[in-house]
C-alpha cells in the first residue's frame, strides 16, 4: 500500500465490505490539515480493486489541492464503490455506505459524483449527517464546475492573450457532459467560437444546434485550430502523443488529472502553452459546497465560484513573473498551506 505510485501520505484509507448489501467500497482521506475531507463518491464497475484504489488515491489528493488553492477550510477525500450504478444500487447499499461514513466521525464528508446522485445521499442521511447537499437549495440546477472553468478561461485569456472579452476566441471542448455542455453554453453566450467532440452524438447535436459549434471526430480534436483547449471528458489526455499536436495557447478545462505525468506540465510550457492547473479550474463543486453552508442563494454561489477567475489571474501573473509554470507555483503554495496548517495545529 505505502509503495503504491498514487500514495501521497494519505491520512486514512478505509476498505470496507458489507456482505448483506453487497457493498465493496474504499474511502481515501488524503488530508484534513485545513478541515474535514470533502469529496464525491464514485460508483463504477471497476475491473478490480487496484483500479478502484488508484482512483480513490488520485482523486482524494486532487480534492485536497482544489480546496487548498481556493483557501477553503476543507481537506480532500474521495470514496469509490465497486459496482454498476445501473444494476447494483439498493437502499441497503446506501445505508451501509452511510454507516461507514458515520464511522469516520466527520473526517470525511461524502458528495455525489459519477454514478451517484443527490437521491443516494438522501438515503445515506438516515445513517450519517456527514453528506453534501443538506440545504434545501442544494439540488438547484447550477452548473458550478462549468462556471468555474469559464471564469478560469476568462482569466487566462486576459493574462496570456491580453483579451478582456471572449468574442471570437476559438475554444475546443473535448467531452460534452455535465461540465462540457454547459461550458459551451457559457462560452457561446460570450461570443466564443466552438469546436467540440464527444463519442455520444446526442450532446454533439445539441452543441451544434444551440451553440453553433463545429463538431469534429473525437480523435482529431487535438489537431484543430484553437486558442484554448478545454478537456472535459477524462484524464491523462495531455501526453507525448497529444501535446505536440496542440496549437492552443491555453489549456483550461474541467477534467481531473489532465496531465499523464508531472513532466507533461513542462512539455506544454516548452511549446508556449499555458496550462491552468485542473484542480484550480474545476474547483467549482467544492466552492459550491462551502458556500452553501454560508448562503446557498444561486447568485451567492456563482459569485463564490467566480473566485476561481481571481485566483487564476493572480497565479498566472505570479508564475509568469517568476518564470515557472502555474502548476509548479500552485503545487508549492498548496504544500506550504498544508504544512503551515499542520504546524499551527501542534
Ligand atoms: P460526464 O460523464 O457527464 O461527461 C463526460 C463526457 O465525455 C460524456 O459526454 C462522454 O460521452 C464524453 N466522452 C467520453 N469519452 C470521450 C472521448 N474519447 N472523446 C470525447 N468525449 C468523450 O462527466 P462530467 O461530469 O462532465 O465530468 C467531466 C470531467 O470533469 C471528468 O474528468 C470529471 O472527473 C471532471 N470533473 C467533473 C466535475 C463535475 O462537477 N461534474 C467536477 C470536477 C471535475
Amino acid at each position: 500500500m505505502f509503495d503504491h505510485p498514487e500514495f501521497d501520505g494519505h491520512e486514512t484509507i478505509v476498505f470496507s465490505r458489507d456482505e448483506a448489501s453487497g457493498l465493496t467500497a474504499i474511502i481515501a482521506v488524503h488530508n484534513t490539515a485545513l478541515g474535514p475531507a470533502f469529496g464525491g463518491c464514485r460508483m463504477w464497475p471497476y475491473p478490480d480493486e487496484g483500479a478502484a484504489l488508484t482512483d480513490a488515491l488520485r482523486l482524494s489528493r486532487g480534492m485536497t489541492y482544489k480546496a487548498a488553492i481556493c483557501d477553503l477550510p476543507l481537506g480532500g477525500g474521495k470514496s469509490v464503490i465497486i459496482g454498476d450504478p445501473e444494476r447494483h444500487k439498493t437502499p441497503a447499499l446506501w445505508h451501509a455506505m452511510g454507516r461507514i461514513v458515520e464511522g469516520l466521525g466527520g473526517r470525511y464528508i461524502i458528495a455525489d459524483d459519477v454514478g451517484t446522485t443527490l437521491g443516494d445521499l438522501a438515503v445515506m442521511r438516515a445513517e450519517t449527517t456527514h453528506t453534501a447537499a443538506t440545504t434545501a437549495a442544494a439540488s438547484q440546477p447550477l452548473a458550478v464546475t462549468a462556471y468555474g472553468v469559464l471564469c478560469a478561461i476568462q482569466a487566462a485569456a486576459r493574462c496570456v492573450l491580453g483579451r478582456d472579452k471572449l468574442a471570437g476566441l476559438r475554444v475546443a471542448v473535448q467531452g460534452l457532459g455535465n461540465v462540457g455542455l454547459p461550458l459551451c453554453g457559457y462560452l457561446h453566450a460570450r461570443g466564443a467560437e466552438l469546436t467540440v467532440c464527444d463519442i455520444d452524438p446526442g450532446p454533439v447535436a445539441i452543441a451544434q444546434q444551440d451553440f453553433s459549434a463545429r463538431a469534429v471526430p473525437p480523435e482529431t480534436i487535438y489537431d484543430q485550430p484553437m486558442d484554448v483547449f478545454a478537456p472535459c471528458a477524462f484524464g491523462a489526455i495531455l501526453n507525448d502523443d497529444t501535446i505536440p499536436r496542440l496549437a492552443a495557447r491555453i489549456v483550461c478545462g474541467g477534467a481531473n488529472n489532465q496531465l499523464l505525468s508531472p513532466a507533461h506540465d513542462g512539455a506544454l510550457a516548452a511549446r508556449g502553452i499555458t496550462y491552468v492547473p485542473d484542480y484550480l479550474a474545476n474547483a467549482g463543486g467544492v466552492i459550491d459546497f462551502h458556500q452553501e453552508s454560508i448562503d446557498d442563494a444561486p447568485d451567492a454561489v456563482l459569485a463564490a465560484v467566480a473566485r476561481i477567475g481571481i485566483v487564476t489571474e493572480e497565479y498566472l501573473g505570479r508564475a509568469a513573473a517568476a518564470r515557472e509554470t502555474p502548476q509548479t507555483l500552485t503545487d508549492r503554495l498548496v504544500r506550504q498551506r498544508l504544512a503551515a496548517a499542520r504546524l499551527a495545529a501542534v
